[in-house]
């Protein structure tokens, strides 16, 4: 999952050095995009708190591969970080282990942010992607956050890939409708990395996905929600690269890709495009599988694309 976006909804500003702490090492579903699974190798929380103590680290990102909620020492991990000086915590999670609500309302409590993976509001989309009859779970668990007045807390993290696109706009009105004060809606393209490698078949074009993910990006917008997507080229979001993650970090000044992430792809029609140095261009993992043959040069001025409200 995917720790980057810190703005903190409950008091609308950015938390910056914020580091990402990869405690998780097995995970309550099987997804299958999951690019990051969990190995089982379990960190050591104290040497982890002591390294973090030394930095001055003050914000983290609970993550890693797999479910940090799911090792059965998620509270222990917030100890010992708590213990070391740390004060605000994120959370990426599937949300099944909130369905507990006495876990809900303690994590509730500690996180200010839950960065939730749900692939999909039908169920035998999420049981396919997931592959998992967990769907129930992951919806009582973001319920009972909203029931404990922590929905603002909310960003959900919607992976597209071939199993779900075509039910982006749809997804949408669900979430907007559902999680009307969720603080926003992050459609990720998917990575053609880990687990995608071998079930094959994961990764859907650009092109087949744009019409779908403008819907989405549109009708989400329309209710006055906030909605970014990340991974996709802006040649493939024409008209609403404003919507564009990595747009944004380029037009608050920040680098186009985060630490960590594969440099683009060379390819002939980005190297003449003048949006080049605001666009995450293709992946190469994405390149492996569809080549290049979509991406469009444009003549577009990045300085005149208006960003969306994030
Ligand atoms: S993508 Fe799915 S399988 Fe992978 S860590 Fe996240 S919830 Fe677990
Ligand atoms: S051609 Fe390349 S740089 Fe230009 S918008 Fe497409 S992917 Fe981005």
């Amino acid at each position: 999952m995917n720790p980057e976006l810190m703005v903190n909804p409950a008091r609308n500003e950015w938390i910056s050095e914020q580091a990402c702490v990869s405690m998780a090492r097995t995970c309550n579903l099987y997804c299958v995009y999951c690019h990051n699974p969990p190995t089982g190798e379990k960190r050591d929380i104290l040497k982890t708190a002591a390294a973090l103590k030394k930095k001055g680290v003050k914000a983290v990102s609970l993550e890693g591969g797999g479910e940090p909620t799911a090792g059965g020492d998620f509270f222990d991990w917030i100890k010992a970080l708590k213990a070391a000086g740390v004060k605000r915590f994120m959370l990426s999670t599937n949300a099944v282990a909130l369905a507990d609500a006495a876990f809900c309302r303690r994590a509730a409590r500690e996180i200010e942010y839950f960065t939730v993976n749900f692939p999909s509001h039908r169920e035998e989309v999420y049981a396919k992607i997931t592959r998992s009859v967990k769907f129930r779970m992951a919806l009582r668990g973001l319920a009972n956050l909203k029931a404990l007045g922590a929905e603002e807390k909310i960003r959900f993290f919607h992976i597209v890939s071939a199993g779900n696109y075509r039910l982006l706009p749809e997804f949408a009105v669900w979430a907007a409708r559902n999680f009307p004060r969720a603080a926003f809606v992050n459609f990720t393209f998917v990575r053609n990395k880990g687990r995608a490698l071998k079930a094959g078949g994961i990764v859907p074009r650009y092109t087949q996905v744009a019409p779908f993910i403008k819907l989405a990006l549109a009708a989400l917008r329309v209710k006055g929600h906030k909605t970014v997507v990340q991974n996709m080229p802006l040649c493939a979001l024409k008209d609403f690269e404003g919507f564009s993650f990595e747009f944004q970090r380029w037009r608050r000044g920040d680098k186009v890709l985060e630490d960590g992430i594969d440099p683009k792809a060379p390819c002939a029609a980005c190297a003449r495009c003048t949006l080049k140095d605001a666009c995450c261009g293709a992946r190469p993992d994405y390149l492996k599988v569809h080549g290049a043959a979509e991406l469009k040069a444009s003549r577009k001025d990045p300085m005149f694309i208006t960003p969306e409200r994030f």
